[in-house]
This record gives structure tokens, sequence and C-alpha cells, in this order.
């Protein structure tokens, strides 16, 4: 049940700092940072801390099962980003 980053993300990148296992990227120091259009979380790597949750200025983040039905397909679109 990993936590899921959708459609409202900004960059911001504040949470990529707080996560404890470092699953958000593009983080700003990689190549595909400034073509990106948002960020993504790793489900396979994603602990489900929640600590990004508040950290995110937009609230972009949910849990996987408590994202909005108009933002479902996020969840999918989170993961195809780490099946490049
Ligand atoms: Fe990282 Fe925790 Fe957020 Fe998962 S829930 S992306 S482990 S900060």
């Amino acid at each position: 049940m990993p936590h899921v980053i959708t459609e409202l993300c900004t960059k911001d990148a504040a949470c990529v700092a707080v996560c404890p296992v470092d699953c958000i990227h593009p983080r700003q120091d990689e190549a595909d940072f400034d073509g990106a259009t948002m960020l993504y979380i790793d489900p396979d790597t994603c602990i489900d801390c929640g600590l990004c949750v508040d950290e995110c200025p937009v609230k972009a983040i949910f849990p996987d099962n408590d994202v909005p039905v108009e933002w479902k397909h996020y969840i999918q679109r989170n993961a195809e980003y780490y099946k490049k």
C-alpha cells in the first residue's frame, strides 16, 4: 500500500528531503528533473511512513487506498516511472 503522488504536484520536492528511503524521484540533482512534469513514488521501495504527506505544500500525496477517484490512474503512473 504505497503512497502516490497525484496531479497537483508542483515539483516542490520538499517530500524528497523527508523520505527516509529515497523513493521519490526525480530528485533535483537528477538529469530528468527539469523535463519531468511531476515527481513519482517508487511503490516497491515506499515504506508507507507518511512523512511526505504533510510536507507537500499542495497536498498532492495520498496512500494508494485513499487516492481521490479522479486521480486513481496516478497509482499506475507512479509505478510506471520506475519501469523505464
Ligand atoms: Fe517516502 Fe514515507 Fe512518503 Fe513512502 S510514505 S514516499 S517512504 S516519505
